[in-house]
């Protein structure tokens, strides 16, 4: 199959979370798997530091509002691989220090920036005559392909005959408008409704993807669940996905291994494997001494590595930290967000200066660092469409505490006895959104730590699993085939329709 991946972040070229994660790995493992991927991306000014994209002679012209925006393509590969990228120039838009804003918030532009974006990658397509099967787009910055495809250009154009496949990693994130935005879009007004584009009285990028796509699909199969029947993790659009439900897939995303795996990471400072863990001690000493704190093999550390929003459980944390310091524990904190939060951790470092290791910016070696030298990984998350962070721990026999929520009720089987004698639990999970009963989870956690045996367990059976995207390439392979059938199936009866209405 040829497959467009469309992300607006790509590892190792931008990144702001797990978007970047996925569309930096997933396309590798469909490309093992005998597909032809090519990556469309923005080339933000980020991009090129530390990489020379090739410039295309090819050019393309976006219609945004009455303007039509000059493009250029670049081009290149994703690491150790051949799948191609596509880079999507405009200085005006792109050749900025932020993704989608800057201190000061959003990008005021941010809806031509990604309408020039979504639309400019079907004109690519069509500039370097990549005659895609599938486009797979991702997030609300690309949710208006599914729209253009189905009503933006003529049925015998090449981009119309691809089957159209929308992944959301977060609900929160709809890409909303206001409605005075509709002609930049050139999409017309008859699509600004309640069953399409308007949301509230404002357009919602998201919303078109969800309407328009063929299918769609989610991070894991329990948010995909969770967005149908909460109000609250639906964010509002629970009823139109559950108009859709037969075409709503979850996914659990994979984790790249040739980038996080202790046995060969350059990051930490010592690598190590389930069959010889000596490294990890000396991961740890070498964590406790950056985050300034004792260096001591018989204390617990507890890692954490969150974009500081509301969603990552920091309410609970504010709440608990005091009574969770009580222990003998060390807590080290790698995160960047809302000012709220960062207020918040600096008085923690403050009042536990000898427990408490907080890095309040966006730092990858230290990620890396934190994933090897902590023994427990904590992700209260009020809910978390996949996580990452939870597949990084097991493999570097960190134990994960978290919310049974989304795509860690997925990955994360509770340490209760049962479990632990099954050989299934790989970490510790609560459900009540509770102060008292994170707390409770912690102690439980603590508990294990103490018990070597028991401990040791659990961490074996996290190492042992396999998280690869190898599994769920295949997944998205099926997803692309069904798709496929279903365009298929569908083409005959939209013939038919047009005849009619002649
Ligand atoms: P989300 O996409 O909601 O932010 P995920 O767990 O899916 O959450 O992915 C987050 C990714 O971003 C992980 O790779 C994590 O290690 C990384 N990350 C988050 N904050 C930081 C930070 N401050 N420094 C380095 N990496 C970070």
């Amino acid at each position: 199959m040829k497959i467009a991946f469309v992300s607006s972040e790509v590892v190792p070229f931008s990144k702001t979370g797990g978007l970047a994660d996925v569309a930096g790995a997933l396309p590798k493992f469909l490309a093992q798997l005998g597909h032809e991927v090519t990556i469309f991306t923005p080339l933000y000014r980020a991009v090129k530091t530390g990489f020379k994209p090739r410039k295309s002679r090819r050019l393309i012209s976006v219609p945004v509002g009455s303007e039509r925006v000059r493009g250029e393509l670049y081009t290149g590969t994703l690491p150790e691989s051949d799948v191609k990228v596509v880079f999507i120039s405009n200085k005006k838009y792109f050749d900025r220090e932020g993704l989608y804003g800057d201190a000061a918030g959003d990008y005021p532009d941010n809806c031509s920036r990604f309408v020039f974006f979504s639309r400019g990658v079907l004109e690519a397509i069509k500039a370097l005559e990549i005659e895609a099967d599938i486009i797979h787009s991702n997030d609300w910055q690309a949710g208006l392909i599914p729209v253009y495809c189905r009503v933006g250009y003529a049925p015998e154009d090449a981009v119309s005959s691809a089957a159209n496949i929308f992944t959301i990693h977060n609900m929160a994130y709809q890409g909303l408008f206001w409605h005075w935005d509709i002609p930049l879009t050139n999409i017309g007004w008859e699509h600004f409704n309640y069953r399409e584009l308007e949301f509230y009285g404002k357009i919602n990028f998201l919303k078109g993807g969800i309407v328009f796509a063929d299918t769609i699909t989610t991070v894991s199969p329990t948010y995909a669940k969770e967005i149908q029947s909460d109000e609250e993790l639906g964010a509002g659009l629970d009823g139109v996905l559950s108009d859709r439900s037969e075409d709503v897939f979850g996914v659990i995303n994979g984790i790249d291994y040739t980038v996080w795996n202790p046995e060969i990471d350059d990051l930490i400072p010592a690598k190590f494997s389930i069959d010889d863990l000596s490294g990890k001690a000396v991961c740890k000493s070498a964590l406790q001494e950056a985050a300034g704190l004792p260096v001591r093999s018989d204390v617990p550390v507890v890692g954490m590595i969150s974009r500081l929003a509301d969603q990552k459980g920091l309410d609970l944390i504010a709440d608990g930290i005091d009574e969770m310091m009580r222990e003998d524990i060390q807590f080290v904190l790698l995160g960047t967000g809302l000012e709220k939060y960062h207020v918040l951790f600096r008085q923690v470092a403050k009042r536990h200066p000898k427990k408490a290791g907080i890095f309040l910016k966006f730092d990858n070696r230290l990620a890396h660092m934190i994933e090897a030298g902590s023994d427990m990984f904590l992700m209260p998350s009020r809910y978390e469409p996949c996580g990452l962070n939870q597949m990084f721990s097991l493999k570097y026999g960190t134990v994960p505490v978290v919310r049974e929520t989304g795509g860690l009720a997925d990955t994360i089987t509770d340490a209760t006895e049962a479990n632990v004698k099954a050989g299934t639990a790989n970490g510790f999970s609560f459900r009540p959104y509770k102060v008292a009963t994170l707390l409770n989870t912690i102690k439980r956690a603590l508990d294990a730590w103490a018990d070597k045996p028991r401990w040791s367990a659990i961490v074996r059976t996290g190492m042992s699993q396999d998280w690869s995207w190898a599994r769920s390439a295949s997944e998205y392979v099926k997803l692309y085939e069904h798709t496929l059938n279903k365009k298929a199936a569908a083409v005959p009866a939209a013939a038919s329709d047009r005849k009619e209405k002649r």
